[in-house]
């Protein structure tokens, strides 16, 4: 594990600094996307001639794959790059504003750093530490190089809350498992009482640019990505400007915010969503976390009564920085094996089953439409997020959850490594939550909130005409229904591609032998143990003979 020594605090890095004013300084974003709250930025800033403010654009999330199941790259679907640019478009607008430019560069990122830092006789290099493995790797090339060179860094944290570092030191050196005893290690963060996030009003200019290969921040089109039908107009709109609009919007009922409880927001609206809608913003850096939390303190200090971490909006911020520090401080964390805190299960495999998940193709209606909502707009409320995933993995589909991760990784315009990997890992039962018994319905949670189906209806048409007491179960309407709203089950929709009583029953069976096998294995499974168990558990699932028996038939 690399651990930071940065910290926030400018005046301590400052006595080390031997920089003498006058020289040129790079500021490299990739995340932290915004002006206010931005202190790499601020250092960049000081007692420099020049401030070369970069960003790069990097193959490995955004070459086009048209291999890949939806538009995009390997990585990322088309929401998230084209949510990206336009972030990147609001920074450079911003940049230019204050006296500068934001300088995009394609290629490998450490190549294009390193070039740089020499055809542009950096003295100083500031750029916002990040946790991501990814980032950890990059940034230990960029650094070796730019210590070697006696180039200053200045990396600080500020991407979350705390520093995730920090926290695993004060305990012990261990990240703390649950969100209580992270919020109780944390405390208040210390930068709490300065003013509110500043935000600069001028930086130093651009300098020669030299033979480095600058161009403006490029267009889907120019990555590559033509043909693309636009369906729908994407639901977000990048960059710090609408981050910021967004926070004004969600903050000004300070009622709303004070009396805000996340288990009581509903999955299914979606003409007014029921949460911030502000993941996006924060995954990019659009908003600061440390800007979003001291409004939100400010607004609790006037409305008494508020509600309290973890439930509350608050509290939704200490999630965010408790899943960075788990996932900083456990190697492997984005994997089951040779992942600590992970219970080794025996998931299947099944392929078929996968693509009619991701595709929106079960036959279970609160399922499908959800996906489709994630397909089309990148972004599902949270209580959606854990009716699919728990469908998926230990639920219903019994398969691995880093492949529904995987899926969510690439269609989420909020896709975060830490906090998707972490909620997979808890939706799954494979760490932090251990209830496997307690499983989503797909039928009978949906209903809850939407005993109509409107959400159902709007996400999936096909459906739209279907009578309310046929739309979480359409398999069940009588066929002289289905013809009346023309849709024939089997037909113009899937039937169901299990049965959710049968599967369900199976998942629990087969989380019940794992949890034993890890009790009695002291989590030290083997891929043989696991084997074993996996034929085990085959050998006892319906679900999967009478797979076996229909491929047989055919
Ligand atoms: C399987 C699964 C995968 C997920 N993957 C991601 C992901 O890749 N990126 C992501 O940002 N969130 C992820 N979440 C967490 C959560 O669902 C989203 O953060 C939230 O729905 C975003 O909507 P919002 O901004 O309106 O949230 P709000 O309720 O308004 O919360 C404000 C902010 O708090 C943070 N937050 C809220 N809930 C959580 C949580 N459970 N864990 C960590 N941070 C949280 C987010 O940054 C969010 O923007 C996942 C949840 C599940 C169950």
């Amino acid at each position: 594990m690399h651990m930071s020594s940065t910290r926030f605090s400018f005046s301590s890095f400052e006595r080390h600094s031997n920089m003498t004013s006058g020289s040129n300084s790079l500021m490299w974003f990739r995340k932290g996307l915004r002006i206010h709250d931005n202190p790499a930025l601020d250092h960049a800033a000081k007692n420099s001639t020049h401030v070369y403010p970069v960003f790069v654009i990097d193959p490995h999330y955004m070459k086009p794959d048209p291999t890949a199941f939806s538009p995009g790259s390997k990585l990322c679907g088309l929401n998230r790059i084209r949510f990206l640019l336009e972030s990147l478009v609001d920074l450079d607008f911003s940049l230019k504003k204050i006296g500068s430019r934001l300088l995009v560069l394609h290629g490998e990122p450490a190549d294009v750093l390193i070039q740089c830092l020499k055809e542009w006789d950096i003295k100083r290099l500031c750029f916002e530490y990040d946790t991501d493995p990814y980032y950890q790797a990059l940034d230990a090339r960029v650094q070796t190089y730019a210590l070697a060179s006696s180039i200053e860094i200045f990396t600080p944290v500020s991407h979350t809350l705390f520093n995730p570092a920090e926290i695993i030191q004060k305990n012990g050196g261990k990240p703390p498992m649950n969100c209580l005893s992270f919020s109780k290690i944390a405390g208040e963060p210390h930068w709490l009482s300065s003013p509110l996030a500043t935000t600069l009003t001028v930086i130093p200019p651009v300098g020669d640019v030299g033979n480095c290969n600058v161009s403006e921040v490029p267009t889907v089109k120019q990555l590559g990505y033509r043909d693309i039908q636009e369906e729908e107009p994407p639901i977000f709109k990048g960059g710090e400007t609408e981050a910021l609009r967004m926070l004004r919007e969600s903050t000004k009922d300070k009622e709303w915010v004070a009396k805000f409880e996340k288990p009581n927001t509903d999955p299914s609206a979606f003409l007014k969503p029921a949460t911030t809608m502000l993941s996006p913003y924060l995954k990019f850096g659009c908003l600061s976390a440390r800007y979003f939390y001291q409004c939100i303190k400010e607004i609790e200090k006037e409305v008494k009564n508020h509600t309290s971490p973890p439930v509350s909006l608050l509290g939704q911020l200490f999630w965010r920085d408790f899943f960075y520090t788990v996932g900083f401080g456990t190697p492997n964390f984005d994997r089951m094996r040779g992942n600590k805190i992970c219970r080794q299960i025996p998931w299947n495999n099944d392929d078929e089953l996968l693509a009619a998940w991701r595709d929106a193709r079960t036959g279970f209606p609160w399922i499908d439409a959800i996906m489709i909502q994630l397909r089309k707009w990148g972004w599902i409320h949270h209580l959606a997020r854990h009716c699919v995933a728990c469908f998926l993995t230990r639920g219903d589909l019994f398969i691995h959850w880093e492949k529904g991760r995987d899926v969510f990784e690439r269609l989420l315009v909020d896709s975060d490594w830490a906090i998707n990997n972490g909620n997979w890992l808890w939706l799954s039962c494979s760490s932090f939550f251990y209830q496997y018994h307690r499983i989503y319905s797909p039928i009978t949670f949906g209903k809850k909130y939407d005993p109509t189906g409107a959400y159902i209806r709007h996400f999936l048409p096909v459906l739209k005409d279907m009578p309310a007491e046929y739309i979480y179960e359409p398999w069940t309407a009588p066929l002289s229904i289905q013809t009346k709203v023309n849709c024939i089950i089997g037909k113009d929709y899937p039937k169901p591609i299990i049965s959710h009583e049968i599967a369900n029953k199976e998942c629990k069976n087969a989380m019940a032998a794992a949890y034993e096998l890890n009790k009695k294995l002291n989590g030290l499974v083997s891929d043989e143990d696991l084997q074993n168990l996996r034929t085990r558990v085959e050998d006892e699932s319906q679900v999967t003979s009478s797979k076996r028996l229909k491929q047989k038939l055919n």
